[in-house]
């Protein structure tokens, strides 16, 4: 029997790159998306194929359907995007998890939830371990994402606990790569953006808060690596660990883009976390993940893509 897989949120960013990797292992994706930040043209190559089904669905409203494996990764991920509707984020989260667990526990299907750095908030731990618990403003213009990620853990675990279900969680620190949206507001399409428009690169602060970035493909690779693995339900970081600020970060862009855009600085936005830098020695161990594509390598294939549609 081949394996149903379930993505929500199959037509974003990761989703989207996700989706295409479990059609080449051969099994059969169903993408549900209600195209809240996700895009039809980011999996429009993927229509064609027959193992490939698109619902256009919201997860806070319960769905049936019969798969094996479900990924969780329904919710925006862009500061910009979660805190445009802040009351629609916790219910993504929340009643999208109580759902596809509800889901996972009828057909007795594997659930992985996409969980964050934003759970550990503000880390005064450095790097962050999965046993450091964080430091979360509950009530700030973060919170809306931030606890309803913490929440969705406490359900994975009590769904767990109670009923048996199989479940997987990943806390994904900054990713980046190819089909990010252009103006969500995120630091990586934001600085490639302004490069290529020759317009001036907005650090926040003074920029010397640090994000640890890992390419798409690895931060996939450990997705999988993760649902197959049988032994570690989580929560495992997943992140790489090289840590940088986003003056660094700012220089790269403009070097590889041989770029003359000017650097300013604007406000820095509320809660904005100073530090992060995820300790993944639980991902090498549980899933012998290792990310290994350098930020120089992977700005460059993003550049391209970026290129191609500015
Ligand atoms: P994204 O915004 O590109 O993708 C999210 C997808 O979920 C979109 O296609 C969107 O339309 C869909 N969606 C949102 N609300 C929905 C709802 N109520 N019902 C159905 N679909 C809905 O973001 P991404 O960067 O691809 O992130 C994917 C997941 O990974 C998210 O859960 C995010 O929290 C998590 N994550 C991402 C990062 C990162 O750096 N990209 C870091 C940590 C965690
Ligand atoms: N940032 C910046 N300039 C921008 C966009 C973001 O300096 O144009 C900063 C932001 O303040 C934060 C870091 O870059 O410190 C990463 O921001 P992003 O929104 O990409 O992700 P997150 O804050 O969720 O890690």
């Amino acid at each position: 029997m081949i394996k149903r897989v379930l993505v929500t949120g199959g037509a974003g960013f990761i989703g989207s790159h996700l989706s295409e990797r479990l059609l080449k292992k051969g099994f059969i994706v169903l993408c549900l998306d209600n195209f809240y930040t996700g895009r039809r043209s980011n999996i429009a190559h993927l229509l064609d194929n027959p193992n490939f089904e698109l619902i256009r669905h919201d997860i806070i409203e319960p769905i049936l359907l019969e798969v094996d494996e479900i990924y969780n990764l329904a919710c925006p991920a862009s500061p910009v995007h979660y805190q445009h509707n802040p009351v629609k984020t916790i219910k993504t989260s929340i009643m999208g998890a109580l759902n596809m667990l509800g889901l996972a526990k009828r057909v007795n299907a594997r659930i992985l939830q996409a969980s964050t750095s934003e759970v550990y908030g503000d880390p005064t731990v450095h790097p962050q371990t999965e046993s450091y618990w964080g430091n979360v403003n509950p009530i700030g213009p973060r919170a809306c994402y931030d606890e309803g990620k913490r929440c969705a853990e406490a359900l994975m675990f009590s769904y767990h606990r109670q009923n048996k279900v199989d479940i997987r969680v990943v806390r994904i620190f900054n990713t980046y790569g190819p089909r990010m949206l252009p103006h969500d507001g995120r630091v990586v399409s934001n600085f490639i953006v302004q490069a290529l428009k020759g317009e001036d690169m907005t650090i926040y602060g003074d920029g010397t808060q640090t994000r640890s970035f890992c390419y798409v493909d690895d931060l996939v690779d450990g997705l999988i690596a993760m649902m197959e693995n049988t032994e570690c339900i989580g929560p495992v970081n997943l992140g790489n660990p090289h840590e940088f600020t986003m003056i660094e970060l700012a220089e790269l862009v403009k070097e590889l883009l041989g770029s003359t855009s000017k650097i300013v600085h604007m406000e820095l936005p509320e809660d904005d976390p100073l530090q992060r830098q995820p300790d993944i020695t639980l991902a090498g161990e549980a899933l012998n993940w290792d990310p290994s594509l350098p930020l120089r390598e992977g700005l460059k294939r993003t550049i391209e893509y970026f290129r191609g549609r500015i």
